[in-house]
């Protein structure tokens, strides 16, 4: 018998579909038919957890001091760790006992932060396309969106001066994240300084997202939010060891910056978990004080899958942007063609999973995303199949 009295919240039933759990169904009837999947949908890395991490996990979890919960603001020594990292890597000085907060991944941080601090009727300035948490958070809280369109002619940058101003006064955060997924599109430090200028001047929290701060490649630096003058003081930039270290399903990011800002998440939290595993918090110590050769192997890799399938790609027709950072590449669909309809084409025509853009918002409708997380070999036979089955830009 059905109770149909049994009923999610109306904060539940009111969020769009989750793209990924659709595409998740797609992907088991299409393997039902016995395709062999090349899953470039995801943004899961491939690549195991490098051995240091590992080991430094085994023995943290022999050690009967880490069994218990761990402190609710995370380890005194993964916090100082952080701040460490953050000095040598961006020369920013931090207050571990502060500014600094882990977390059980920063996806679980980004969507809490909404909760913290936004009311109903709030609104909130996030981009489109756009990491899903950026917005599902702030929809969870009841807060109202205001999307502001991304697109190629301005590099996928935010232009600050599309948002009128009674919007920008109204609104109490913005979201963004550079080096950006799904774009791949790098932001200059001028843009940073700008957008400082612009939130101080209309009272907006600034959330930045910087979770591909490693993967980036040919030299390039990614600036982060804090190393702005007077960022410190109306932002918070999330961090996380899913995909510089492999780490996804060990659930380990962290956030810094404003002590304000910090303090509600971590109020919250503290109704709502114990934060990570110590033994992880250890492993994760590990991570951040890997020596930096292990990052030049992680960016060569992705940069190498890039430019294969940038190449291959070519031949087909296309023309996909060299994206300095992160680990995806965002390929217009053929002329007409939608993204669902491509994606969905795609995969049943050659068994090639790829993330339609619209996935990510409106603003990726036309796009599809696909994922640097396979070897070149299997990257080739993907693209093998694309080219058996006559699928070509035009
Ligand atoms: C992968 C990703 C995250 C989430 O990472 P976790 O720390 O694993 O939760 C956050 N933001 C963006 C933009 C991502 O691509």
């Amino acid at each position: 018998m059905s109770v149909d009295w049994i009923k999610p919240a109306d904060r539940v039933q009111a969020l769009p579909p989750y793209v990924f759990a659709r595409l998740d169904e797609l992907k088991a009837r299409a393997r039902e038919q016995g395709l062999d999947l090349i899953d470039l949908g995801m943004g899961n890395p491939d690549g195991a957890t490098p051995a240091p991490i590992v080991d430094a996990a085994i023995e943290a979890l022999q050690d009967q001091r880490n069994h218990g919960y761990p402190p609710f603001e995370g380890t005194g020594s993964f916090r100082k760790t952080i701040a460490d990292w953050y000095y040598r890597r961006y020369n920013v000085q931090l207050d571990s006992e502060g500014e600094a907060l882990p977390l059980i991944g920063s996806k679980e941080g980004l969507a809490h932060l909404a909760i913290a601090y936004i009311n109903p009727g709030d609104l909130v300035l996030v981009p489109s396309p756009s990491y899903p948490a950026h917005f599902r958070g702030p929809l969870i809280a009841g807060g109202e969106i205001y999307s502001i369109p991304l697109s190629a002619k301005n590099d996928w940058l935010i232009d600050l001066g599309s948002i009128p101003d009674d919007v920008a006064d109204r609104a109490k955060m913005l979201y963004f994240n550079y080096p950006n997924n799904p774009t791949g599109a790098t932001a200059p430090r001028e843009f940073f300084e700008e957008i400082v200028t612009w939130a101080r001047r209309h009272e907006i929290v600034l959330v930045h997202d910087l979770c591909y701060a490693e993967l980036a490649f040919d030299g390039y630096q990614p600036t982060s939010l804090l190393e702005i003058d007077g960022a410190k003081e109306i932002g918070v930039e999330f961090h996380t060891l899913s995909k510089t270290y492999n780490m996804a399903g060990w659930r380990v990011g962290f956030v810094v910056g404003n002590r304000h800002i910090i303090q509600g998440l971590r109020t919250l939290k503290t109704n709502l978990d114990y934060g990570i595993f110590s033994a992880l918090q250890k492993a994760a110590e590990t991570a951040l004080n890997l020596p930096d050769h292990y990052l030049d192997d992680v960016q060569k890799r992705y940069s190498e899958r890039r430019d294969f399938l940038i190449d291959r790609f070519a031949k087909l027709g296309w023309t996909v942007a060299k994206t300095k950072a992160t680990m995806y590449l965002w390929i217009p669909c053929p002329p007409g063609m939608g993204s669902t309809d491509f994606a969905l084409s795609v995969l049943q025509k050659t068994g090639v999973v790829l993330t339609p853009g619209n996935a990510f918002g409106e603003g990726g409708e036309g796009y599809v995303r696909l994922s640097l997380i396979a070897d070149l070999d299997r990257l080739g036979t993907a693209l093998d199949r694309l080219e058996q089955a006559g699928i070509r830009y035009a």
